[in-house]
């Protein structure tokens, strides 16, 4: 799996870096920054809920051969 962010969208909420910081860091930045943009399978539950949860709908899973 891929994942990707709509800077466009994340409005710096961090939801995703408290479901999964190894992915997804925020820090003291305005906007997400995807440490791993191709994480192992057994990340899928963690940035699953990450997707999910994302306030703004900012993030995506795109499912890679
Ligand atoms: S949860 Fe969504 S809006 Fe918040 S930092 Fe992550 S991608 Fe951006």
């Amino acid at each position: 799996m891929r994942v990707t962010v709509d800077l466009d969208l994340c409005q710096g909420h961090g939801v995703c870096e408290s479901e999964e910081p190894s992915v997804f860091e925020l820090g003291k930045h305005e906007q997400v920054t995807i440490l791993d943009e191709r994480p192992s399978e057994e990340l899928r539950a963690q940035v699953q809920a990450a997707v999910r949860y994302c306030p703004t709908s900012a993030l995506r899973i795109i499912e890679e051969e």
